[in-house]
């Protein structure tokens, strides 16, 4: 199940310091077969803050779980208006240097996958192929009654639609794409529903509380025992849903490579931590590898 993440975590004492040293990472790479587990940290230079870390937007706002969302039209209302307001700024955001680089080790034969805990869609627009979107992607909507599933611009035209002149000023986004808005400003915010069957439309994301699909899981796995080492990019690993992962390629002895700037509750299963950010990071390594980044730009 996907938690919510809490703030009460602190990660132990007497976890070894990260590196600054990338050779580990660039061998990984260079010898083929690594599988990339990315999350919110590789986002933050495209302007999407993490929950965590300085400033992270769990400080001030509390995500919406599976089951408030489908418990109260009230709480839908909130989401809608937060989420609505919030697809502009994501909409804005463009692929950095980290998404551009794991692109470009995916062009060179790197990788065998891309698994993200990330729901901005900005592997893709970098270039990179055949990602699996561990959360689902906000650029879906999903019908919670008749499963049918539409293109987020669409939802957001009806939105507009409906609500003329809806333009509050948040006080900041979450990475899953929902602004920080006061009740007062959620004000009466109109939701739309289904056009097929009218029923209730959710983000085709994982919501806090709920389970990642099984298949999707499963396909996951099989990345696993396909990779020869796995390189966790931008994640604290705080959440199981991307630990699990790490302990698959732990217990079937692939080495865990971890580039993210603070600890992560997969520092123990690794083989080292490099604590830098993402964007300077991995363009070294491309730089090393001689990996060419720039024909990667196809967004
Ligand atoms: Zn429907």
């Amino acid at each position: 199940m996907r938690m919510r993440p809490t703030l009460s975590w602190t990660p132990g004492a007497d976890l070894p310091p990260g590196t600054t040293d990338l050779a580990p990472v660039a061998e990984a790479l260079r010898a083929g077969g690594a599988l990339v587990l990315s999350g919110a940290g590789i986002s933050t230079e495209s302007g999407i803050p993490d929950y965590r870390g300085e400033g992270g937007s769990l400080s001030r706002h509390t995500p919406m779980t599976y089951q408030d969302f489908t418990g109260s039209p009230e709480a839908r209302r909130r989401y809608w208006a937060r989420s609505h307001l919030g697809w502009r700024t994501f909409g804005r955001a463009r692929p950095n240097a980290g998404h551009r680089s794991v692109a470009a080790f995916g062009r060179h034969g790197l990788l065998t996958g891309v698994i993200t805990q990330n729901v901005d869609g900005l592997h893709q627009a970098a270039g990179s192929e055949g990602v699996v979107e561990l959360h689902g992607s906000l650029d879906r909507v999903v019908c919670l009654t008749c499963g049918d599933l539409s293109p987020r611009r669409e939802l957001a035209r009806r939105l507009e639609e409906a609500n003329a002149g809806f333009a509050p000023v948040a006080a900041g986004i979450n990475p899953d794409g929902d602004a920080d808005l006061t009740d007062e400003q959620v004000g009466d915010f109109r939701v739309v529903p289904c056009t097929v069957c009218g029923g209730i439309l959710k983000p085709d994301v994982v919501f806090f509380g709920e389970n990642v699909p099984p298949e999707r899981v499963e396909r996951c796995r099989e990345l696993v025992r396909g990779a020869s080492s796995l390189l966790v990019l931008g994640s604290s690993l705080t959440v199981m849903s991307g630990l699990r992962f790490v302990r698959q390629a732990a217990d079937a002895g692939k080495p865990v490579l971890i580039v993210n700037r603070d600890v992560t509750r997969g520092d123990r299963l690794a083989v080292t931590r490099v604590a830098l950010p993402l964007g300077p990071a991995l363009t070294t390594v491309t730089d090393r590898l001689g990996v060419s980044v720039e024909a990667a730009a196809t967004a």
